[in-house]
C-alpha cells in the first residue's frame, strides 16, 4: 500500500470511470486543462500530502498552540508545511484567473483537498483564509478587492469566520456585537466572538477577519446583522501592513483534539478603535456569509471522509500485521498456527462496514461538487436550476451523515487496533479526538437536519427532493436487467421509495399543520436520506465495477463459473481486486447496512412523540 491517507485508486476511478469528469474539458470554461494537467495536479498534492502535512499531523497534536504576549503560537513544524502551501499556488486552485487562481473545476480542487484535509488542524489556516477570501471576490468593492483579494488567494495573509458568541452559537441571530458607524463611511466593532478558528496566529502577516455585527439601530435577529472586514492590522495606502486594529486574544480554547488549530477568544474594540469595512450591503451579513458556511460544511463534510479514509487505512494495514488467536477454522487445536486478526470474521465485518462507509461518503462529496461544476457551466436555465438544487440538498447531508459517520468509523478503527488503539502511542485515537468537532461546527448536526426538513426538502415546492430521488431512479434502472446486480437494484429501490415516502408524509405532516413529527425526526430523516444515497453511489459504483471486470476478465480469458481461476485473476491483477472490492462494498452496505434507512422510516412513520411527551422530570430521577 502506498499510503495511509486516501486510496488513490479509489479517488480516480470517482473521477474518471464513475463521474466521467474529463467531459467537463468539453466546456469552454475548462478548455485550458486536460486529463494530464489533472492527473499532475492530483500526483503533487499527493506528494505534498505524504512529504509535508501528514508528518505535520502528529507534532501538531502534541505541541498545540500558545498564547504568549498577546501573539498565537501555531506548532513549528505547521510553518514550513504553509509556506509550501502557499509557494505551491495550493490555496489559488479554485479560486478565478482574474482574482489570482487557477480556476480548476470544484469536484478536482475537492480531490486535491481530498490529500490535505486528513490533517484538519493545519488545513484550518489555509481552508478559512480560502473561504473568506472568496466572500471578499464575491462581495468586496473593487477597493476592497485591491486590498485584500490578492493578499489572501496567494496565503500571505489569512482568513476567518467570526459569528459565535458567548450568547450566540447556534442562535447566530442573538448576535450583540455592534458596528458604530464613522463619518468617513468605515465603521467600528465592539463586541466578543468565541472559538474563532485561526483567529490569531503566526503562519501570516496579517489577518482578515469576517465578522458578523449589527450596525447600530438595526432590528434584532439574523435579519439585522451585517457583515464587516476587520484586518489585524490595517493596510497602508501602499498594500503593506500598518497600525494593529484594536482587538485582542483573550485566550485560545483547550481542546479535545485538533490541537494545533488555534481556536481563539477575541474581544474587539475594547478601546473604541475596532477599524471595519462594511462588506457587501447593509443587514445582508447572513446571506453573505452562507456562502462561506456552504463551503465550510462541504469542507467539514470532507473532514468526515479523510478521517474515515486515514483510519480504515490505518485499521487495514495493522489488522493485516497483527497476529492475535487462530482461524476458526482450526477452533478446537491450541496448537494451529496463530493468523493476523483480518482473517477474523469479526474483524472483516469491521473492516469492509468501514471500507462501505468510506466509499460512498467520499462519492457522495465528489458528486456533490460535480453538481456545483454543473451548475456553473449550465446554460440552460431548467438544467442549471435543477443542479443548483442539487446541491442545495445535499449540502447538509454531506456535512452532518459524513461527519456522524466518519467519526464512527474513526472509533471503529480504534476498535480494530484492540487496547493499542486507545493509547496515543498509536495514531488513531488521535483520528477520533480530531474528527469529534466536525458534527459541532458549522452547524450543529441536529441543526443540519433541521435545514434539510425544514426548509431544503420543501424548496420549490418539493421539486429538488424530486429531482433526486429521480436521478437515483434513473441509475437503479440501468442496472436492474444486470443478472449479478438486479437484487441489489431492487434492495436500492425499496429503499429510494421508502426514502420518497418519508418525504411526502413530512408533507402531508405539514399540510396538517403537524410540524412536530417532521421536526423532531429531523435527525433519523437526513441519517436515512444519507444511507439512501450511499446505497445509491455503491450499487452505481459496484455497476461500473462490474462492467470493467468483464473486459478485464475477456481479456485474460477467465470466467467466473471457475472458483479458483476467478480468484487467482483477483488475486494476480490489482485493478481486477479493487473492482470485486467495489462489488463486495456495495454488496455488504446493501444487504446489511441500507435496511436500517427502511427501519428509519417505519419509526419515522409511526408518529411516536416520546422524545415531546416525557416531561424534564423524567429524563433522571
Ligand atoms: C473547535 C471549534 C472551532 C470553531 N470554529 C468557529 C469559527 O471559526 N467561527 C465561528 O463563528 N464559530 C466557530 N465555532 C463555534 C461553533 O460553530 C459552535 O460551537 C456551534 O455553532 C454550536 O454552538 P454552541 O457551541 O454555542 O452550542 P449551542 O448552540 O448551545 O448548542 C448545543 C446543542 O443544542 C442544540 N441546539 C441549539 N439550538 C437548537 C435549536 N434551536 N434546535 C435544535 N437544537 C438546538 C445544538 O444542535 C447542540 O447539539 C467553533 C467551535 C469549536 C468548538
Amino acid at each position: 500500500m502506498a499510503n495511509l491517507i486516501l486510496d488513490e485508486r479509489d479517488q480516480k476511478f470517482l473521477l474518471y470511470e464513475m463521474f466521467d469528469v474529463e467531459k467537463l474539458l468539453e466546456q469552454p470554461r475548462y478548455e485550458a486543462f486536460s486529463r494530464d494537467m489533472f492527473d499532475m495536479v492530483l500526483e503533487e498534492a499527493r506528494k505534498f500530502a505524504i512529504n509535508e502535512i501528514f508528518p505535520t499531523l502528529k507534532a501538531g497534536d502534541r505541541e498545540g498552540c500558545r498564547l504568549q504576549d498577546g501573539q498565537v503560537h501555531v506548532p513549528e513544524a505547521y510553518h514550513r508545511c504553509y509556506r509550501l502551501y502557499c509557494e505551491g499556488g495550493w490555496g489559488a486552485m479554485g479560486f478565478l484567473p482574474e482574482s489570482g487562481g487557477q480556476g480548476l473545476p470544484h469536484i478536482v480542487s475537492l480531490a486535491v483537498k481530498d490529500w490535505f484535509v486528513h490533517n484538519f488542524a493545519f488545513f484550518a489556516y489555509p481552508g478559512l483564509t480560502e473561504g473568506a477570501a472568496r466572500l471578499v471576490e464575491s462581495y468586496g468593492t473593487e477597493a476592497q478587492k485591491k486590498r485584500y483579494l490578492e493578499k489572501m488567494v496567494t496565503g500571505e495573509w489569512g482568513g476567518t469566520m467570526c459569528l459565535t458568541e458567548p450568547n450566540a452559537g447556534t442562535d447566530v441571530g442573538n448576535s450583540s456585537s455592534r458596528a458604530l458607524r464613522q463619518p468617513d463611511g468605515t465603521y467600528r466593532i465592539q463586541g466578543t466572538k468565541i472559538f474563532i478558528s485561526s483567529g490569531d496566529h503566526d503562519l501570516c502577516e496579517n489577518i482578515v477577519h469576517a465578522l458578523l455585527a449589527r450596525i447600530e439601530g438595526d432590528v434584532p435577529g439574523t435579519k439585522g446583522l451585517s457583515i464587516f472586514l476587520v484586518p489585524k492590522y490595517l493596510v497602508d495606502e501602499d498594500g503593506s501592513p500598518g497600525r494593529r486594529n484594536d482587538y485582542e486574544v483573550a485566550k485560545i480554547e483547550e481542546k479535545m483534539g485538533i490541537h494545533g488549530s488555534a481556536t481563539c477568544l477575541l474581544n474587539f474594540g475594547d478601546n473604541g478603535d475596532c477599524y471595519a469595512e462594511l462588506l457587501g450591503e447593509e443587514r445582508q451579513g447572513m446571506k453573505i456569509m452562507f456562502q462561506m458556511m456552504n463551503e465550510a460544511r462541504i469542507g467539514v463534510g470532507m473532514q468526515g471522509v479523510t478521517s474515515a479514509s486515514i483510519a480504515y487505512l490505518h485499521a487495514l494495514q495493522y489488522a493485516k500485521e497483527r497476529i492475535q488467536g487462530s482461524s476458526i477454522r482450526d477452533f478446537k487445536n491450541p496448537e494451529a498456527p496463530r493468523v493476523p486478526i483480518i482473517r477474523h470474521p469479526d474483524v472483516r465485518r469491521m473492516l469492509l462496514w468501514m471500507k462501505s462507509n468510506v466509499e460512498s461518503m467520499r462519492a457522495l462529496l465528489y458528486y456533490t461538487a460535480l453538481c456545483g461544476d454543473r451548475a456553473e457551466i449550465e446554460t440552460d436555465d431548467a438544467r442549471r436550476e435543477r443542479w443548483i438544487g442539487m446541491v442545495e440538498l445535499l449540502t447538509p447531508v454531506c456535512k452532518a451523515y459524513n461527519s456522524d459517520i466518519g467519526f464512527r468509523v474513526t472509533e471503529t478503527a480504534i476498535q480494530v487496533y484492540g487496547g493499542y488503539g486507545y493509547c496515543s502511542e498509536y495514531p488513531v485515537e488521535q483520528f477520533l479526538r480530531d474528527e469529534k468537532i466536525a458534527s459541532i461546527y458549522e452547524g450543529a448536526n441536529g441543526i443540519q437536519a433541521l435545514d434539510l426538513v425544514g426548509r431544503k426538502l420543501a424548496l420549490k415546492n418539493g421539486a429538488y427532493f424530486m429531482n433526486l430521488i429521480g436521478e437515483m431512479n434513473e441509475t437503479i434502472a440501468g442496472y436492474r436487467e444486470v443478472p449479478d446486480l438486479k437484487d441489489l437494484a431492487e434492495d436500492v429501490q425499496k429503499a429510494v421509495a421508502a426514502l420518497g415516502e418519508t418525504g411526502f408524509f413530512f408533507a402531508q405532516c405539514a399540510g396538517q399543520k403537524d410540524f412536530l413529527t417532521p421536526i423532531s425526526n429531523a435527525y433519523p430523516f437526513l441519517m436515512m436520506m444519507g444511507k439512501v444515497i450511499a446505497g445509491w453511489f455503491l450499487l452505481w459504483e459496484a455497476g461500473v465495477a462490474m462492467e470493467k471486470l468483464d473486459v478485464l476478465s475477456q481479456d485474460k480469458g477467465v470466467e467466473s463459473r471457475d472458483p479458483a481461476a476467478w480468484q487467482a485473476f483477483i488475486r494476480e491483477s490489482k485493478d481486477a481486486a479493487f473492482y470485486s472490492g467495489k462489488i463486495f462494498s456495495a454488496r455488504y452496505f446493501i444487504r446489511n447496512i441500507l435496511p436500517e434507512a427502511e427501519a428509519a422510516a417505519r419509526g419515522i412513520r409511526s408518529k411516536d412523540m416520546s422524545v415531546m411527551e416525557i416531561p424534564e422530570e423524567s429524563f433522571a430521577s
